[in-house]
């Protein structure tokens, strides 16, 4: 099979790669580098079947090149993290939409499978205990930079669902409900990565708000191969699919566990949301996925709990030789969050 990964060098794009070459893909990815890494591409880089190319999916030219003669093309490229959406919107909204446009059309054009990946924010306040893909969306101001990354990625989803009604396009939507795992970085505000660097440092941990705020993190091991088994379902195309976590824990709560999980003598340190982001931030109360549909058709279960997420991302920062766990665990780390527009 070949397959294309937008984003591919990205988090979760790396760990789909990885695990497609292992199935025998043939996989090319197509990064611009911008907050992927070739780091994360190692052990992709010496196989015969992975092929790079550097390049923007707003570069309509390398997208199709990138998707020629595809079987299946997984678009993970994005603006993502709250931290860039919120300081570059213009850029932002450039990437998630225009950029989503080319790959649909690249994907129609060689009659491939397409899985889409959009986000548990398009749901935006919707506090509801258990999302449903029918749950309304709650979203604050459209002027406010905030929701814009909610705002292109319901945009995608709507483009993706009209090419597939209109167009016959074979694509299925992912909304996925953050994803965590080794190789995700802080530098964009996660806050697991972000958590677990300031603790290996020993630099207090920032929790921002009350830290009663919850979310459900879903393991990235958990979720790449139900992407893959997605993309070989008929009748997943036309439709939206929640990809989330199964533990809902609050974030002074993950705080905690990830102190006493890396044996660190940080302290943990409650910061208003207006000094971490900007005036008027509006952060989720909490964002719990119903993946009963998912669950039925593939069997998606997501089995890694938090603990078990906590120790397999400080393995991994440890083993990286903890820079960058350094680098965000320093007191002052939160100064471009605070500068954050
Ligand atoms: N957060 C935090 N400290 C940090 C980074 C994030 O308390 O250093 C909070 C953030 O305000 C949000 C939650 O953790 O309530 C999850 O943030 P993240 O950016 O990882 O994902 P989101 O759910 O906001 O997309």
């Amino acid at each position: 099979m070949k397959t294309t990964i937008t984003g591919g060098a990205g988090f979760i794009g790396s760990h789909l790669t990885d695990y497609l070459l292992a199935e025998g893909d043939e996989v090319t990815v197509l990064d611009d580098l911008s907050t992927g890494s070739l780091d994360n591409l190692a052990e992709a880089l010496d196989s015969e079947s992975f092929s790079f190319i550097e390049g923007s999916v707003l570069d309509q030219e390398a997208v199709r090149r990138a998707v020629a003669g595809a079987d299946r093309v997984f678009h993970l490229a994005a603006a993502v993290g709250v931290q860039l959406i919120v300081e570059q919107p213009l850029q932002s909204l450039r990437t998630n939409i225009h950029g989503t446009e080319n790959v649909l059309n690249a994907a129609l054009a060689e009659d491939a499978v397409l899985v889409l990946a959009s986000t548990s924010e398009v749901y935006g306040k919707n506090a509801s205990d258990s999302l449903d893909e029918e749950a309304d969306r709650i979203l604050g101001s459209a002027l406010k930079s905030r929701w814009t990354y909610a705002g292109a990625k319901g945009i995608d989803e709507a483009f993706a669902h009209a090419y597939w009604s209109e167009l016959g396009l074979k694509v299925a939507i992912v909304r996925l409900f953050n994803t965590v795992g080794p190789r995700q970085t802080g530098r964009y505000g996660m806050v697991v990565p972000n958590l677990v660097g300031q603790a290996l440092a020993g630099a207090p941990l920032t929790v921002f708000g009350d830290g009663l705020q919850s979310r459900c993190f879903s393991y990235v091991g958990d979720v790449v191969p139900a992407l893959v088994r997605l993309s070989g379902q008929e009748s997943a195309f036309g439709q939206a699919f929640n990809l989330g976590g199964a533990q809902e824990v609050s974030i002074l709560e993950l705080a905690e566990r990830i102190v006493e999980r890396t044996g660190s003598d940080s302290s943990i340190t409650l910061v208003p949301y207006e000094q971490a982001y900007a005036p008027g931030y509006e952060d989720m109360r909490r964002r719990v996925p119903n993946n009963s549909k998912a669950n039925g058709l593939i069997g998606f279960v997501p089995g890694t709990n938090v603990d078990r997420i906590i120790d397999l991302v400080a393995e991994d920062l440890r083993q990286r030789g903890s820079l960058e766990a350094r680098l965000m665990g320093k007191p002052g780390a939160l100064a471009p969050l605070a500068a954050a527009g």
